[in-house]
């Protein structure tokens, strides 16, 4: 048990809970960082994780994250994420699913979840039919924000490059700006195809070579096989896969003057910002640049809460106050000589009244 309070990603989680349906076969993680500031909230995340333990620390880790996250957004919600632990491919069933709603509704409201890495707008629909607490439900009318939240995460990484290509290389056009962009599924397709459309030159990659050769045709980009695109030289190297990424020696191999993508959790541990920082590399805090899919099943959840229908225009109103909050963070990072992660981190910390 000792051991277990002292790991380092555990940062005094309100509740972590083991969930087993022997059943359905069901194991999954469930972790409320706090809600200081409302309902925990954050998507689910369907993974086949090497070891219980790596799943254990992911979910931790993305927990605490969504907490900095919905703080920072503005939005009257806590920190929390589920992992199941499983193969997408293989193994995802509705009586798994029905059970995990089980799991969710027991919690009373405490924790509510979306769609994460391997989780469908269908998932959450059959997690529905056993909870009220999940978002990321189909649109129902015109006007009305809800649904997949990639194609609202896409949209404020694409205003929060906007932003960091101003910032750091003076450019208010993304013309010729040459974006490096690991991982092309629903966010990273998302972002490659709104940067497109303003002109900016795209290498693609993904483990899935034939999705992101399949995108590169569509947009008539380039792309490289996936353990080359940390070291392609371009402006801004964006990744929108799986976190962790950003290590001692992958910073040092980074060819690039911005790091700004969707990933959750990219720097492998806290003092790797730093090194960002040193090297004179721009570092876009994941949880500022990638909020607009939680400000879209935030304010979905929130408004059928209320009885009433989610207003778009809100969401998007939301969506563009990212680029103002990462350019605070940077002049505040530059007036300090803080990395733009540890000011990020602070500002974080004291919403949710742990500063
Ligand atoms: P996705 O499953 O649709 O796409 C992920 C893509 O990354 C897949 O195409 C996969 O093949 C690829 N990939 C995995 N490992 C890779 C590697 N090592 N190199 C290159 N490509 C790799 O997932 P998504 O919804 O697009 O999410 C992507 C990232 O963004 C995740 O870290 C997720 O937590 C984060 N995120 C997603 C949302 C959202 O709204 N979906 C919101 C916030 C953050």
């Amino acid at each position: 048990m000792t051991a277990f309070w002292a790991e380092p990603d555990f940062d005094a989680h309100e509740l972590v809970q083991l969930v087993h349906d022997r059943a359905s076969g069901l194991t999954a993680i469930i972790a409320i960082h706090s809600t200081h500031c409302g309902p925990a909230a954050g998507g689910t995340r369907f993974w086949h994780y090497a070891d219980p333990a790596a799943a254990m620390r992911d979910c931790l880790r993305l927990a605490r994250g969504m907490s900095y996250k919905n703080a920072m957004a503005g939005l009257p919600l806590g920190g929390g994420k589920a992992v199941i632990l499983a193969d997408p491919e293989r193994t995802k069933t509705q009586a798994m699913l029905a059970a995990f709603g089980d799991a969710i509704a027991a919690l009373g409201g405490r924790y509510v979840t979306a769609e994460d890495v391997g989780m469908s707008e269908a998932d959450m629909v059959a997690i529905a039919a056993r909870t009220v607490h999940v978002s990321g439900l189909p649109v129902k009318g015109a006007g009305e924000a809800g649904g997949d939240p990639g194609p609202f995460t896409a949209q404020g990484i694409y205003l929060g490059i906007k932003a960091a290509v101003r910032h750091q290389l003076g450019k208010d056009s993304l013309a010729g700006v040459h974006v490096a962009l690991q991982g092309t599924g629903s966010v990273g397709g998302g972002v490659a195809r709104l940067l497109a459309r303003d002109g900016a030159r795209l290498t693609l990659a993904d483990i899935d070579a034939g999705r992101a050769a399949a995108l590169a045709a569509e947009l008539g980009a380039a792309h490289v096989p996936s353990e080359a695109i940390m070291t392609t030289p371009c402006d801004v190297f964006s990744p929108n896969a799986l976190g962790a990424i950003l290590d001692e020696a992958r910073i040092a191999a980074l060819d690039c003057a911005i790091v700004a993508g969707g990933a959750n959790n990219q720097l492998a541990r806290p003092e790797h910002g730093a090194l960002l920082a040193q090297r004179g590399i721009l570092y876009a805090p994941d949880y500022v640049i990638n909020a607009g899919g939680i400000i879209s099943v935030g304010i979905e959840y929130l408004a059928r809460r209320e009885g009433r229908r989610a207003d778009l225009a809100e969401v998007t109103r939301l969506i563009g106050q990212i680029p103002a909050r990462l350019e605070t963070i940077w002049q505040e990072s530059a007036a300090r000589g803080e990395p733009a992660d540890v000011v990020a981190d602070r500002m974080a910390q004291k919403l949710i009244g742990r500063g």
